[in-house]
């Protein structure tokens, strides 16, 4: 089934990544261990730099928190750069949305993507439709929970070359929870740019109904590797292909 844009009077369209523009394997299988495998020689490497002092005093309050609540987080004494890994290692067992962990993931995904060790993915129907959204003037942002510095990191190095000149905005969880109908108000604002004319595609039902509160257009994205949905809704796409000008 085709979506026609022009009946609907779209001016924006806002993206996810994982799941919507990406395979949700590039973030688990590549991404996730890439930074797993790195943390510790990372972590070692910068331990008397200022920046990763920061870093870690702030992780550290997160491991305090956790303690405090009985989470049972590895111990960690101070200055005990094993422990910290293995609390970032505890972490990302939990797929913890924690503020220090991302950051630190985030730092080391920029060494790969710099050195080409890693590349930014994309399904192949992204970059064409970019191109023939932006050539008929309609803004494309990504929303996603990687932070702004890892979505630029993903699309400027993608096989198909460096994709940010195609993108008008990104936004992270700094403007709210993807579940919260306030964080697509917010962005449309940023935008902007009236809800009801912002399109919004994610893989996550729970996403497209916070965006649907704040009066956006959603449409489920449908793609390899996906977690099945119970319900279908009204607009699916498999591919962007289908979403015709
Ligand atoms: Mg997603």
């Amino acid at each position: 089934m085709t979506f026609r844009l022009h009946a609907h009077g779209v001016a924006a369209i806002l993206l996810d990544i994982e799941g919507t523009t990406t395979p949700i394997a590039f973030v688990h299988e590549v991404l996730f261990p890439y930074a797993r495998a790195r943390l510790h020689a990372y972590l070692r490497a910068r331990a008397a730099e200022d920046e990763m002092r920061d870093a870690l005093a702030t992780l550290r309050i997160e491991w305090q928190e956790d303690a405090r609540t009985q989470q049972e987080p590895p111990p960690w004494a101070l200055a005990d750069i094993p422990a910290a890994a293995r609390y970032l290692e505890w972490l990302m067992d939990r797929d913890r949305k924690s503020p220090g962990l991302k950051r630190l993931q985030g730092e080391i995904w920029a060494e790969g993507y710099r050195d080409g060790t890693l590349r930014g993915e994309v399904f192949a129907d992204v970059p064409p439709a970019l191109r023939r959204w932006r050539a008929a003037t309609i803004d494309v942002a990504i929303y996603s929970s990687g932070s702004v510095f890892a979505q630029k990191l993903l699309f400027s190095t993608t096989t198909y070359g460096d994709l940010t000149a195609w993108l008008t905005g990104f936004f992270d969880t700094a403007v709210g929870l993807k579940t919260a109908a306030a964080s697509y108000r917010s962005i449309a604002a940023s935008i902007g740019c009236e809800a009801s004319r912002i399109l919004f595609l994610s893989d996550a039902p729970a996403e497209l109904d916070a965006a649907a509160t704040a009066g956006c257009q959603t449409l489920l994205a449908v793609r390899p590797g996906n977690q099945p949905v119970e319900t279908l809704p009204a607009g699916v796409v498999r591919s962007f292909d289908e979403i015709e000008l």
